[in-house]
């Protein structure tokens, strides 16, 4: 996948653009930058991602921080100077604002949100993993799951949780003004409201459906916009390594809730995913589907062993499995 890309890019680069140049470059520790292929030692040099340039990017005066329109009334807020190139989604509605997911916590993205709406705005997390729901506590309100895992992740981190995000070879850009590295830690929210399988939050002009689609985390959810042929899948579905294998993870849910995405290809034209690439065609969810049920039924070939672990290989993805 990620030679595919470099491809794409160095047409890309020559093409129209000038590279990003790191702030510091430094060589990525490889045991620790798990399973970006051969180019992981500078992952940033995959950067800008072409596909970015479809979009109209917004002016804002967060740094740390790109914003794009990928939609009508959604914004993407990427974070492309950590590894995780994590993307939060704000919907904007007539009557108020959805913010899913809030990021690493590292830039104030708050100040962001400002910029782009006057609404009230609610949080509601893809899942609660700690590069997801690191800016929640800027907000007011927050809608959740009622699992314990949600619950325990809303309790805030030690500084040791999150430290890996910041270790040498993760960040390239400039962290923003006033920020402390030592200080870095997830900040305790409250949950005011709990979401259930098959709600809908209508937030004035869209409609979205949440569907539980456990496996990544035990609390992960999709967000279904029906009448806009419209899924944003969280981390259950993006264009690089899909973690089966971490802790908490759920090979075996997973697997049902691929399934269940792959039954909504049909359904749907495009995809927004949380890491990477903000966009992806709707028939990613019937490849999803495929590629588990082709691991499960020992059909899935091209295998690598990937820093222990089994990782499956598939056009545009990946998928590790626990060894
Ligand atoms: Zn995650």
């Amino acid at each position: 996948m990620l030679r595919s890309i470099l491809v794409a890019l160095m047409l890309f680069l020559c093409a129209c653009s000038e590279p990003l140049e790191p702030a510091a470059p430094v060589v990525a520790d490889n045991e620790q930058v798990q399973n970006r292929g051969a180019g992981k030692d500078n992952w940033w040099d995959s950067l800008p991602r072409p596909e970015w340039g479809a979009y109209q990017k917004i002016d804002q005066s967060e740094g740390w921080f790109e914003v794009y329109l990928v939609d009508d009334g959604i914004y993407a807020i990427y974070e492309p100077g950590q590894f995780e190139e994590v993307m939060s989604f704000l919907l904007v509605g007539e009557d108020f604002a959805l913010m899913f997911d809030t990021g690493l916590g590292i830039g104030n993205i708050r100040r962001v949100v400002d910029q782009l709406t006057d609404l009230d705005v609610v949080v509601l997390n893809s899942h609660t993993h700690y590069d997801h729901i690191g800016g929640n506590y800027l907000f007011d309100t927050i809608y959740g799951t009622s699992l314990d895992y949600t619950k325990s992740r809303s309790m805030g981190s030690s500084p040791d949780a999150v430290a890996g995000f910041l270790q040498e070879g993760w960040v390239w850009k400039p962290l923003p003004d006033g920020f402390s590295p030592d200080q870095y830690r997830s900040h305790a929210f409250e949950i005011d409201k709990f979401i259930y399988e098959g709600d809908q939050i209508d937030i004035g002009g869209r409609v979205l459906e949440i569907l539980f689609t456990p496996g990544h985390a035990p609390d992960s959810i999709c967000l279904l916009d029906r009448e806009n042929r419209l899924l944003l899948t969280g981390d259950t579905f993006y264009l690089a390594p899909l973690y089966t294998h971490i802790e908490g993870s759920s090979f075996e849910d997973y697997s049902r809730s691929a399934a269940r995405l792959a039954g909504l290809a049909g359904e749907i034209d495009r995809a927004l995913t949380s890491h990477n690439v903000p966009v992806v065609d709707s028939a990613y969810m019937t490849a999803l589907g495929k590629a588990f049920a082709d691991i499960e039924s020992g059909a899935a070939g091209d295998v690598t062993i990937s820093d222990g672990n089994r990782e499956y290989q598939f056009d545009g993805f990946s998928v590790i499995v626990k060894d």
